[in-house]
Formats: structure tokens, C-alpha cells, sequence
């Protein structure tokens, strides 16, 4: 698409669903790179960290001297996380046998898997209030984390059964399900055009 054209989009490709992430970027035509050091992160405008397994991720990105890049990323470009990147960018992780240090990114506390285990993935259609209008997309959700709190100054721009699913905070967005095993790419565009389209192409 024309508006993105100037956009070079970033996924964090160490573990978990990032091909799939690719996918949606390239039907939108966003030109996009895999990021697994340091470096990579210098020619991208914004990050995706997709899900899989948080324990994995995390352990990883502290062993590719990841993790001051990212935080340093953070203060002047867009993040999304979903699932166990939205793990990532918590603050804090309910019961945290697995010792997962998170980046402490997002103000918001997570139970991990809290949704059930893998045999419990479902798929539902939640409504998203995007820039003040409700839309409906499709969503699933596996071995999911259950956000248990919300920060003062954190948006809720989805719930699923009073839990809210879906949040931003300045340059932060992060959801519990995923959206990119799909082939709908209105989260995706929403991450796109509210966080990088306008600033990147001023
Ligand atoms: N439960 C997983 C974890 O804690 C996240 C699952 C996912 O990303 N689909 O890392």
C-alpha cells in the first residue's frame, strides 16, 4: 500500500510465529526484515514481537545483548506485542515460577497460560474500538496470558469477557490473542497507522 511505503517494519525472530507475522506485512506489501541482534534493530521504524514461548524468547534476547536494545528502541519507536511478546513487555508476571524477567515496558501484570493450555485454544470474534469506532475481528487465542492489571494511563482497546485483551500506552501495544494466523490484517493496519504512518512520513 502506498501510505506504508516508507516503512520498514522489524520482527523479532528468535522464537515463536514471526513467519507469520511476515506474511501479513508482505500482503500489505511493508517492507520487513527479521531482527535476531542488536543491530538489526537500527534500520527498522517499529518492532513486532510475536508469540510463542516467553521463556524461550526472553533467554534469548539476554543472550543476543537484545535487551538494552529493545528498551533503548522503545523510547523513540513502536512496539506491538502479541501473546508472549505482550509477556515481554509487562511489568510484572503473576506467580513467576519460570523466573521470567520481563522488559518492563507496558504498565500492566500478566498471568501467564491463564487462559488454558494448548488443548484449550479457542477462536472468537472480538470487538476492537479502533480510533473511536468498533470493529469486529477475529481472534485466537493460545495458552494465552490474562492480563490481572491495568496501569492508570493504559488504554483498553479490547475486552474479552472483562478482561482486557488489547492495550496501548504511548509508543506500546500489546494483545493476548493472535491475529496474524489469519489472513484479516486490521490490527496489523491499526498498529501501522497509528503509531509509525503519520510520524515517519512527516
Ligand atoms: N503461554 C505462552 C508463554 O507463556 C504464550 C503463548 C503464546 O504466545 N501463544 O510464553
Amino acid at each position: 500500500m502506498e501510505k506504508y511505503k516508507n516503512l520498514q517494519i522489524g520482527i523479532l525472530a528468535l522464537q515463536g510465529d514471526y513467519e507469520c507475522h511476515k506474511k501479513q506485512l508482505n500482503l500489505l506489501g511493508v517492507k520487513n526484515s527479521y531482527v535476531k541482534l542488536p543491530e538489526h534493530l537500527k534500520k527498522i521504524d517499529g518492532l513486532i514481537i510475536p508469540g510463542g514461548e516467553s521463556t524461550a524468547i526472553i533467554k534469548l534476547i539476554d543472550r543476543f545483548d537484545l535487551r538494552d536494545a529493545i528498551v533503548k528502541f522503545s523510547q523513540t519507536k513502536p512496539i506491538w506485542g502479541t501473546c508472549a511478546g505482550m509477556i515481554l513487555l509487562s511489568k510484572e508476571i503473576e506467580d513467576n515460577q519460570a523466573e521470567v524477567q520481563p522488559l518492563q515496558l507496558l504498565d500492566i501484570d500478566i498471568a501467564r497460560t491463564a487462559y488454558g493450555r494448548q488443548v484449550f485454544s479457542f477462536e472468537t470474534q472480538l470487538i476492537l474500538d479502533l480510533n473511536g469506532s468498533q470493529t469486529e475481528c477475529p481472534a485466537t487465542f493460545i495458552r494465552a496470558p490474562r492480563i490481572k492489571r491495568v496501569g492508570e494511563k493504559v488504554k483498553i482497546l479490547a475486552s474479552y469477557n472483562d478482561d482486557a485483551v488489547l492495550v496501548e500506552k504511548d509508543n506500546i501495544m500489546a494483545s493476548s490473542f493472535h491475529t496474524e494466523l489469519e489472513n484479516n490484517t486490521k490490527l496489523l493496519e491499526y498498529f501501522l497507522d497509528n503509531f509509525l504512518v503519520d510520524k515517519v512520513n512527516i
